[in-house]
């Protein structure tokens, strides 16, 4: 009992285990079982027979023993009634006798007590009853006429006749029970093992074989979906991939976007292994006019050369990442001012672009990131906020953060919000920055520059304001304002007839972009009264990038065509290709003051000849910027460059101030220094 708690728990894992597909094994083995079952039933009868057919054999064998045992026994009485001397004998042997009998009665059929009693060599009881017939002769009393009397009487048999006829008949009955008995259990037998056999068919095509036939459909059809599944499973995986790499990443640049890039920082917040980290928060600078201009695709080949560049200033295990239309964020465990020489280097040379070299500035807001010091979205507002910092300051700087920089940005903000009024009410002014011919020091013009008279900041330079008119969109206004106001204090000084002027204004990338430029600036031009070769137009290089067919190109066109004289601002300082100077309708250029103040060094020297041959030889003028002393203007002079503009003759001045100058100047030679 004990063990048949542990066999069905065998058998019932061996049934959860077992193959589906392999059941017609586990049948077959089955009927095995019951074959074995029935064939051993079968052995275990047949010899339960054999045993019977000896039983009633041996039964049939004891009743003539014991007849003869009578009839030794009727012989014995006979003989030895008046012998005592035997009589004991006779009692052992005619008890041992009848306990034999009584064995065999008692169906103890073939025991070995019996064996013994029968073939004991010491007491053969058949022996025993010889001997004692042999001694019974030989007695006195033991005449031959006892003997023969007593023999005939066992001849004759007639007393014991009956009795010996009565055991035969019941060993024939016990026979015949037997075999019948035998009969039974034999058909039985075989009737049971029909049924079972035809048990077994009907099992094996009603319930074994259906089985197995839907088993195997059913496995063959999970197989098949399970084949779906797996197919299923997989472009599920595949679409989870892609919508986490959609979730994680900018669609065109590959990098990890915004949200990848918080939790960057917050598992990197969070590791105590974790070294410092250097956040480098990079917006490029003027990127919307490169849209506005060269139009959005070429602007998106931008953003994915300076992703790609960017990429290649960092290792694997940091990340680049793109966080706003033209911001990026580089994160390393390197030092800033390595990673930021890094990145300023991989710029630094203007990116190739449709055959194009197109030059890109940033600036970058940065800081030092120390493990468990803070949390991911008041990095990105600090970082921001330097990088904001950096692009109010003009541009093309790095500025490292630090808390002071939010009292900066709200004054930022609040100028902004100031420029607005400041632009209507004209409280930006032009000044203006005499321009002298080098070969006789004579006035040829006056560049004006914008300032701004702020009534509590006091006076400021472009560079205070410029970045919050640009931000606001402000820049386009303000160009027209300076322009029309300088067109108006000009005129007054060719009224006045102090001066023919000629002017030059400097317009911003968004004024040479606006659609509504041509119109506005001639209708300025109309109402000031002075003549269209009395201004000359400054524009940046950065201005000019794409084709014809973009609005700055249209309206740079479209100032020549009137008679306007154009010049591109800081040459030398950026890419412009040459071919520019070919293809756009320049009649001449100014020379950045970086090339001018090194002057007369021979390394600067040989780059201004350079320059010069070639704006000789496409017929532009050149302006020097920064002269600041008389030898840099006789250099450029001896040079072939016509006009010079610098400190070293006169700083930018007010209105008022200017006219003074003019009275002073005018018509008389100006030396710079
Ligand atoms: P810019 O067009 O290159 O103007 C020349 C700048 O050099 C002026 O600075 C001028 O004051 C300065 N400068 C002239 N001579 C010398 C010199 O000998 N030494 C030195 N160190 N500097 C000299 P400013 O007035 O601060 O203007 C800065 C920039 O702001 C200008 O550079 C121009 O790009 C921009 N800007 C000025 N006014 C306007 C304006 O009305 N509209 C636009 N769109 N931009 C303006
Ligand atoms: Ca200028
Ligand atoms: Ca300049």
């Amino acid at each position: 009992m004990k063990l048949l708690g542990p066999m069905v728990r065998g058998v019932v894992r061996y049934i959860a285990r077992a193959n589906a597909e392999r059941l017609w094994m586990h049948y077959s083995i089955a009927i095995f079982i019951v074959f074995a079952l029935l064939f051993s039933t079968h052995l275990v009868n047949r010899s339960i027979i054999d045993r019977s057919a000896i039983a009633t054999k041996t039964i049939n064998t004891i009743s003539n023993q014991v007849l003869l045992g009578h009839d030794i026994i009727d012989f014995a009485e006979a003989a030895l009634l008046e012998n005592d001397r035997y009589f004991e004998v006779l009692g052992d042997a005619v008890e041992a006798f009848e306990q034999a009998h009584a064995q065999i009665i008692t169906a103890e059929i073939w025991s070995e007590d019996l064996q013994i009693l029968y073939f004991d060599a010491d007491i053969p009881l058949n022996g025993r009853i010889n001997a004692f017939a042999d001694m019974a002769a030989e007695l006195p009393g033991g005449s031959p006429g006892v003997q023969r009397t007593t023999l005939n009487r066992l001849k004759g048999q007639y007393l014991y006749d009956g009795l010996k006829e009565n055991l035969l008949h019941a060993s024939d009955l016990l026979q015949a029970r037997a075999r019948t008995e035998v009969d039974r259990l034999s058909n039985l037998q075989q009737t049971l093992i029909q049924a079972s056999v035809l048990l077994l068919i009907v099992e094996i095509f009603v319930i074994f074989l259906p089985a197995q036939l839907i088993v195997r459909s059913n496995i063959r059809q999970l197989r098949k979906q399970g084949d779906v599944l797996r197919r299923s499973e997989a472009k599920l995986q595949d679409a989870n991939g892609q919508l986490e790499h959609l979730i994680n990443h900018d669609a065109l640049t590959g990098l990890p976007n915004r949200a990848a890039l918080l939790s960057y920082i917050n598992k990197a917040l969070n590791d105590q292994n974790t070294p410092d980290l250097a956040v480098l928060f990079i917006g490029l600078d003027g990127f919307k006019s490169i849209n506005d201009t060269a139009g959005h695709d070429f602007g998106d080949e931008v953003l994915i050369a300076v992703a790609t560049t960017l990429k290649s200033c960092v290792d694997d295990d940091h990340i680049v990442a793109r966080v706003g239309g033209d911001e990026f964020v580089v994160i390393t465990d390197e030092a800033v001012e390595v990673i930021l020489e890094r990145v300023r280097a991989s710029l630094a040379e203007p990116l190739e672009i449709r055959g194009r070299r197109m030059p890109v500035e940033m600036s970058i807001g940065h800081l030092e990131l120390s493990v468990g010091e803070s949390e991911p979205l008041a990095v990105m507002a600090d970082a921001g906020l330097a990088l904001q910092v950096a692009k109010n300051l003009g541009g093309g700087r790095a500025q490292k953060f630090h808390s002071q920089l939010r009292d900066e940005i709200g004054s930022f903000k609040e100028l902004q919000l100031e420029l607005i009024d400041a632009i209507k009410n004209g409280e930006i002014e032009p000044w203006f920055q005499p321009q002298i011919r080098l070969s006789d020091g004579q006035l040829h013009g006056a560049e004006v520059l914008a300032r701004w008279r702020h009534p509590k900041r006091g006076l400021l330079t472009p560079d205070r304001f410029l970045p919050a008119a640009e931000q606001s969109g402000l820049m386009v206004d303000m160009d027209h304002s300076i322009w029309k106001s300088a067109m108006k204090y000009a005129r007054g000084w060719e009224l006045a007839q102090l001066w023919r002027p000629c002017i030059s204004l400097n317009a911003a990338p968004a004024t040479i972009s606006d659609p509504y430029m041509i119109e506005r600036f001639l209708f300025e031009l109309q109402k000031s009264g002075l003549a269209a070769d009395q201004v000359v137009v400054e524009v940046l290089e950065t201005t000019l990038i794409e084709g014809k067919d973009d609005m700055a190109a249209i309206n740079i066109d479209s100032l020549a065509e009137c008679g306007i004289a154009l010049e591109l601002d800081d040459f030398g300082t950026g890419y412009a290709s040459l071919s520019k100077l070919t293809q756009l309708p320049l009649s001449g250029i100014k020379l950045d003051r970086s090339l001018v103040a090194p002057l007369p060094d021979h390394s600067a020297d040989s780059v201004v000849r350079a320059i010069l041959a070639l704006t000789t030889e496409l017929g532009l003028h050149v302006v020097a910027e920064g002269v600041e002393e008389d030898a840099q203007a006789r250099h450029l002079s001896s040079r072939g460059c016509a006009f010079g503009q610098g400190y070293g003759y006169a700083k930018p001045m007010p209105p008022d101030e200017f006219a003074t100058w003019l009275q002073r100047h005018a018509g008389r030679t100006v030396l710079a220094g």
